[in-house]
């Protein structure tokens, strides 16, 4: 009886018109990974780096960077995980690292730009990447893109490294669509990225200029404001442009009112905190991806989150 329990929780998440919608989750260890797993996740569609890095005096080094990474893919029997490279600065700080005080910290050096501040922390970790085995079921993704030109230059270094340690393949390379001028230039970046993750998390601070730690504008800093749903729509678009699947790592992902409209808007993968998956599996399971597609338009006109929010009550009373 266990047994079957465990083998439905982990059945694929179809909708009514069969379209599979991969159900991933978001980690920071390769224990949540275990915990993904049991509860029925098909892959790990976010680790967050960063948990390696805090909480002590000096950088970890590239072994034991390999032996973290490691342990995650060895947890996941089979599965995909995608590994984030660092994203300190803004509201994460690592203290070792003694990144220069900034008036506004969230525009400031964080994420893929720190890491080319510091080449040598980024080649360290690219390289305990590149290091784990197999390949083929690593991906990296990369937070703060903001245009074309860091990943190319991201993607170059990952090629360097992997033809100095002499490796075979390649691992898949995806961004982090967290920036505004991300989502609306995801065409250019779906050239030559091999998916794209939207952080909603960041692109609705970034999009409404509401910084996600203020506790007074927190019921305002809402991902289902027609702003971010138009700038989803358009890095969808822009992705498919090359063939390229979305998914999205941020909270949204596992707000039950935005799963439909996230599937409407042609998002392949929820990436959501492990205990989640159940629940978003079976609500993706009661959706067709048809209906979702053509509500979804609509609310893209309209003018607010709440008014949204309204909507998709009635639409979908069970989300
Ligand atoms: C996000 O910004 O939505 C995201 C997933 O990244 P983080 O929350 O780690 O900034
Ligand atoms: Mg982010």
């Amino acid at each position: 009886r266990l047994r079957s329990m465990q083998a439905s929780a982990s059945a694929p998440a179809i909708t009514q018109d069969g379209v599979a919608i991969e159900v991933a989750v978001n980690i920071a260890n390769a224990d949540d990974a275990r915990e993904g797993v049991a509860h029925g996740a098909d892959a790990v569609g976010l680790l967050r780096t960063e948990f390696l890095f805090i909480d002590r005096r000096d950088a970890p080094t590239e072994a034991e960077q390999t032996a973290a990474y490691q342990a995650v893919l060895d947890a996941l029997d089979g599965r995909n995980a995608i590994i984030r490279t660092l994203d300190v600065g803004g509201d994460k700080d690592v203290p070792y690292l003694q990144l220069p005080p900034e008036p506004n910290p969230a525009l400031g050096l964080r994420g893929i730009r720190a890491g080319f501040a510091y080449p040598e922390m980024l080649d360290t970790q690219l390289r305990a990447l590149l290091a784990v085995k197999p390949l083929a079921r690593l991906r990296i993704l990369v937070p703060m893109i903001a245009d074309v030109g860091e990943l190319i230059r991201l993607r170059e270094r990952i090629e360097q490294l992997a033809v100095e340690m002499q490796l075979a393949e390649r691992p898949q390379l995806g961004v982090m669509v967290e920036v505004p001028s991300a989502a609306l230039l995801a065409d250019q970046l779906a050239k030559h990225a091999d998916f794209l993750s939207i952080g909603s998390n960041d692109l609705t601070q970034y999009t409404l200029a509401m910084d996600r730690c203020n506790a007074t504008l927190a019921a305002r800093i809402d991902s289902l404001h027609p702003g971010l749903l138009r700038l989803i729509a358009i890095a969808v678009e822009g992705a498919k442009r090359h063939g390229k699947w979305v998914g999205v790592c941020g909270a949204m992902a596992s707000d039950p009112q935005a799963v439909p409209v996230l599937l409407g808007l042609g998002v392949a993968e929820l990436s959501v905190s492990p205990r989640l998956v159940p629940e978003v599996k079976s609500l993706v399971r009661g959706l067709s991806q048809r209906q979702c597609q053509s509500e979804a338009e609509r609310l893209l006109g309209l003018s607010s989150a709440q008014e949204v929010r309204g909507r998709i009550v009635e639409l979908w009373p069970a989300a």
